[in-house]
C-alpha cells in the first residue's frame, strides 16, 4: 500500500495509472476505520482495479460547537487495517494540503436539499461535506466512488452534485454494516458510556419498528413515525432530534410509504449524538 500525505504525491501515482487504463475507486472517510468503512473497500475492489482510501477530518463540515477536537483517530492502526483489507493507495492529507489558501472562498451549497434533516440541525454541513467531496473527486479522478447508506443525506446530496454539476464519477452506495444487536457502525460510537451505549441500541430497534409496521401494511408516514417515536419516548437518555420518513430523491414526506421510502433519525445520548436510517423495504 502507498500512503501519501499530499496532493502533489498522489497526483504522481495516480496520473499514471489512470493514463494506463486502471478504473480508481474511491472511498472518502474520516478515518477511525470500523467493519463499515472496510466493506466500502471491498464494494470498490469489485468495482475498480485501484482503490484509494482518503482519511481526512474535514474541518470544513464541523459546527463551532461540534466535536472536530475530539474526533477519534488512530493513523496508525487505521494504515494497518487499510493494508490488511487490500487498499491500494492511502491518502491521508493535512488541512492545509487540502485547503491551501486557507477557508474556500468558493463552495458547494446543496440550497434547499442542505437544510433539510440533518442540514437542520448542523447548519453548514453539507457545505463541507460537498465542497470537501468535489475537491476529493477532483484530486483523485476516481471513475467510482463508494459510500454509506449510514449517512443517507450524505448520499442523496453527493448524487446529486455529481448529476447537477457533472461530475464524471458513478456513485455507489454500500448497506449499513451494524453490530449483532443492530447498532449501526461509527467512529463516534467510542464516546459512549455503558449506560449509553445501551440506550443507542434502541435507535435502530425505533426504525425497525417502524419498518415492521410497513410490512404489516402500515403506509401512513406519520403513524410510521409515530411507531419510531414512541419506542424512543421510552427511554429518557435518548434526545431525540427528528425521526422523518422522506422520498430518497427529493427528501420530503410522502403522501404514502414505498419500499424506497427511507425513515431517518438522529438523537443524542449524553455528549454523543448519532444518526441512523432504514429503507421500509428492506426486509
Ligand atoms: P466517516 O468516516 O464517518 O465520514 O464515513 C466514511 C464513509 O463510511 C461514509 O461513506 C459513511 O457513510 C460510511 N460508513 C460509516 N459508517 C458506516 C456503516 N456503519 N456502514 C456502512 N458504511 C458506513
Amino acid at each position: 500500500m502507498h500512503t501519501e500525505t499530499t496532493k502533489r504525491g498522489l497526483r504522481r501515482i495516480l496520473d499514471p495509472a489512470r493514463a494506463e487504463g486502471k478504473r480508481i475507486a474511491f472511498v472518502p472517510t474520516m478515518g477511525f476505520l470500523h467493519e463499515g468503512h472496510l466493506q466500502l473497500v471491498d464494494h470498490a475492489k469489485r468495482h475498480g482495479d485501484l482503490v484509494v482510501m482518503s482519511i481526512f477530518v474535514n474541518p470544513l463540515q464541523f459546527g463551532p460547537t461540534e466535536d472536530l477536537a475530539t474526533y477519534p483517530r488512530d493513523f496508525k492502526r487505521d494504515s494497518a487495517i487499510a493494508q490488511q483489507r487490500g487498499v491500494d493507495v492511502l491518502f491521508a492529507p493535512p488541512a492545509d494540503d487540502i485547503y491551501e489558501l486557507g477557508r474556500p472562498a468558493i463552495t458547494v451549497v446543496a440550497n434547499e436539499f442542505g437544510r433539510k434533516l440533518e442540514g437542520h440541525f448542523r447548519p453548514g454541513h453539507f457545505e463541507g461535506v460537498l465542497t470537501v467531496v468535489a475537491k476529493l473527486f477532483n484530486i483523485v479522478q476516481p471513475a467510482v466512488a463508494v459510500f454509506g447508506q449510514k449517512d443517507f443525506q450524505q448520499c442523496v446530496l453527493v448524487k446529486r452534485m455529481c448529476a447537477d454539476l457533472d461530475f464524471p464519477c458513478e456513485i455507489m452506495i454500500v448497506p449499513t454494516v451494524r453490530e449483532p444487536d443492530g447498532l449501526a457502525l461509527s467512529s463516534r460510537n467510542v464516546y459512549l458510556g455503558v449506560k449509553e451505549r445501551q440506550s443507542a441500541v434502541q435507535l435502530s430497534r425505533a426504525l425497525r419498528t417502524a419498518r415492521e409496521r410497513y410490512a404489516q401494511g402500515e403506509r401512513d408516514p406519520r403513524k410510521l413515525v409515530e411507531a419510531a417515536r414512541a419506542v424512543l419516548a421510552a427511554d429518557p437518555a435518548i434526545q431525540l432530534q427528528y425521526v422523518e420518513l422522506v422520498d430518497p430523491l427529493t427528501l420530503n414526506t410522502p403522501e404514502a410509504a414505498r419500499d424506497d421510502s427511507v425513515i431517518s433519525l438522529a438523537a443524542r445520548i449524553g455528549g454523543t449524538r448519532l444518526i441512523d436510517n432504514m429503507l421500509m423495504g428492506d426486509a
